[in-house]
């Protein structure tokens, strides 16, 4: 269905779950108190929501969190979703550490794509980052992804990590020499490495971005010839570019420097239930009552209908990240699905 301002949403990202087996810094960098699960939507109730957004146009589906492969039954709203008429393309965002033990389950699943969280190829300080000692395991399961054929995209933040542990946060050296490591994974695979401006979100406030219009100049100076690609590689926001010589496409989703809203396709469903226009204000509905009332059949599906169309209508034009102060989302990233 279009918005006010004509843009088709079709795109819906599920938070499966607020839980999560790491610990970034700018996204959950301790224990948080998690949703009671008799307040988190059901994998039956996800699926509802979801055949009730198709009617209203939505065909791709991301599923993310938290740490979606933490939710037990994730494979199951797989499924359960690519059965769901209309439903075209259901994907997962994942850091990856589970991810290579329910690969068999989620491809029979039906996943179309999957995409991993890296933000540095460095052990050490994938630790200082995540809280873990996991890079293998990510690194593993990114493998065995590509060995069943699932198309993958490379998630990277784009912060300098090495600048802050030194206490010299700004120095763009050495943390643009890290993230070059990250751009030559695209040299002989097919998959899209994505850097993402870091956005004033939860802890994410803490960690400053390296700019995109920073990066990417710096990017071309060393990969002579590398130029925008107008490919269709992915749902959204991000552009793309080829380098000569790559297999794969190396991508931008420059949320700071290079605003996208007049495409934005999406809304985002949290665990609570709640659906959400735009990442950055608290604008949206409370499903889970109706959804939980005892109204007829009927009558609850097509006031949760109503109750989307209204959402999906009244969509901010834009985000104002780069004003903080008229930011209105409070919650953490892993409660509102990033
Ligand atoms: N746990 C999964 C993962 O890490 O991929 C899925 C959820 S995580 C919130 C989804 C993506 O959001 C990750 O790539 C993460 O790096 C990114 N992210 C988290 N906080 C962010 C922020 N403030 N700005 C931009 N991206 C952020
Ligand atoms: Fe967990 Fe993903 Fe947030 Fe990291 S970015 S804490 S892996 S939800």
């Amino acid at each position: 269905m279009l918005d006010k301002f004509g843009r088709n949403i079709e795109y819906l990202r599920i938070s499966v779950t607020d839980r999560c087996n790491l610990r970034c810094r700018y996204c959950m960098p301790r224990d948080v108190v998690s949703v009671p699960m008799k307040d988190i939507l059901s994998i039956e109730e996800i699926v509802y929501i979801s055949g009730i957004m198709t009617e209203l146009g939505v065909k791709k589906i991301k599923i993310t969190g938290g740490e979606p492969l933490v939710r037990r039954g994730c494979c199951e709203l797989v499924r359960m979703l690519k059965e769901t008429a209309g439903v075209e393309q259901v994907t997962l965002t994942t850091n990856g550490v589970l991810l290579k033990a329910y690969l068999k389950e989620l491809k029979d699943a039906g996943l179309d794509a999957v995409n991993i969280s890296i933000d540095t190829l460095d052990e050490k300080l994938y630790e200082m980052i995540t809280g873990a000692d996991k890079l293998k395991e990510v690194l593993a399961s990114f493998e065995e992804a590509l060995s069943y054929n699932i198309p993958v995209k490379i998630n990277v933040v784009s912060v300098d990590w090495e600048g802050l542990k030194n206490g010299k946060s700004g120095e763009e050296k050495n943390a643009l020499s890290e993230l070059m490591r990250l751009v030559e994974f695209a040299r002989d695979k097919e998959i899209c490495v994505r850097f993402i401006e870091m956005m004033p979100l939860g802890y994410g406030r803490d960690f400053p971005a390296i700019p995109h219009n920073l990066l990417i100049p710096c990017i071309k100076e060393k990969y002579k010839g590398m130029v925008i690609d107008e490919g269709e590689y992915g749902n959204g926001p991000a552009s793309y570019y080829s380098i000569p010589g790559f297999k794969g496409k190396i991508g931008f989703i420059s949320a700071i420097n290079g605003k996208f809203c007049e495409n934005c396709n999406r809304v985002r469903l949290t665990t609570r239930g709640y659906l959400k226009s735009c990442l950055c204000y608290d604008n949206g509905v409370e499903l889970m009552e109706v959804l939980r009332s005892q109204m007829e059949e009927d009558e609850k599906h097509d006031k949760i209908k109503n109750m989307i169309e209204e959402v999906i209508f009244k969509k901010p034009e834009k985000h104002s990240f780069e004003e903080p102060e008229s930011i209105s989302e409070t919650n953490i990233m892993s409660r509102i699905g990033g």
